[in-house]
């Protein structure tokens, strides 16, 4: 339980007030959770400060502030569809009328609803500095830098609006629990990009498929598969989750799904 609560009114407030000791306070589903991965000695409200809120589309980037809930977003009909698909893999209503993109980015979680979604897609992230000085830093830079980045506040991400194709894929036992495996495929003018979140492994870029992919756009199910099961990866067998060889064979197989979903025109 936190000591002190603090309302920041601006984002320069919000931002100077953060120390290693503290946390924001945005929908407050993780802080608030019982055995939440979060325990600060002081909480920040965020809620307040209206600049996080904003959503637009122009010219084919789609700008969300860091403070927008899952439904706000979902409920955004000029949101593309890729984006809000991924808004609803979390399945409670309730939890998405509190929850904010911010907050999800933050946490780098490995079973993370939108983060490959976004990873995929390139997200970029603007942040603010304690300083009030804010800086542009792309999604990945941000999850595999994130010790550096963890004080600063999330401001917005923004994401290349329309792809001629984009999808992803969560394999969880229900809607309601953990992701074994979520992952995501955006495909533009002839370029690949794929991301995972796998449970107990981490958040996934895979360049190395992109590569694959751009030479021969043709790859089969049972090729897909054999690099799943030959790319490093730090995956274990775990008793609720499953084997690792099934992760491996269940990543293979969904970037094959999405795959199939493209030639078939679907999905984007
Ligand atoms: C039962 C339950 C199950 C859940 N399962 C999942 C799951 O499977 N996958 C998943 O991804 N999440 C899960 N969550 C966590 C959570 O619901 C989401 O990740 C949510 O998006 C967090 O956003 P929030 O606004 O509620 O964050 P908060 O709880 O308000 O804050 C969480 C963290 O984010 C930081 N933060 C918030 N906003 C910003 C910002 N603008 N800039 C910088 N840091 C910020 C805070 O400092 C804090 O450390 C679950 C929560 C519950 C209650």
């Amino acid at each position: 339980m936190a000591e002190r609560f603090e309302a920041a009114l601006s984002l320069q407030e919000a931002a100077a007030l953060k120390t290693a000791d503290s946390a924001f306070l945005a929908g407050g589903t993780e802080i608030n959770r019982l055995g939440s991965l979060v325990s600060p000695s002081v909480l920040i409200s965020i809620r307040k400060i209206k600049e996080l809120k904003k959503l637009e589309i122009t010219d084919g980037q789609v700008f969300i502030g860091a403070g927008c809930t899952f439904q706000e977003i979902l409920e955004n009909e000029a949101v593309p569809e890729y984006i809000r698909e991924a808004c609803r893999f979390m399945g409670s209503r309730t939890k998405r009328n509190m929850a904010t993109i911010g907050g999800n980015i933050s946490l780098c979680r490995d079973d993370s609803y939108l983060l490959p979604t976004l990873l995929a897609a390139g997200g970029m992230l603007s942040l603010m500095k304690e300083d009030g000085t804010t800086e542009e830093i792309s999604l990945e830079d941000y999850v595999s830098g994130r010790q550096e980045y963890e004080n600063r506040l999330i401001l917005s991400v923004t994401v290349p609006g329309v792809f001629p194709f984009a999808g992803s894929v969560r394999h969880a036992n229900t809607v309601e629990s953990n992701a074994r495996l979520t992952l995501s495929l955006c495909i533009r003018d002839g370029k690949y990009r794929a991301a995972a979140g796998i449970k107990k492994a981490g958040l996934f870029v895979f360049p190395d498929l992109s590569e694959k992919l751009e030479m021969d756009p043709s790859l089969s199910e049972a090729e897909l598969i054999a690099w799943a099961k030959e790319r490093e990866l730090p995956i274990s067998d775990d008793k609720i989750f499953g084997s690792a060889e099934y992760i491996r064979y269940l990543l293979g197989a969904s970037f094959a799904r999405l795959l199939r979903d493209y030639g078939k025109g679907g999905r984007t």
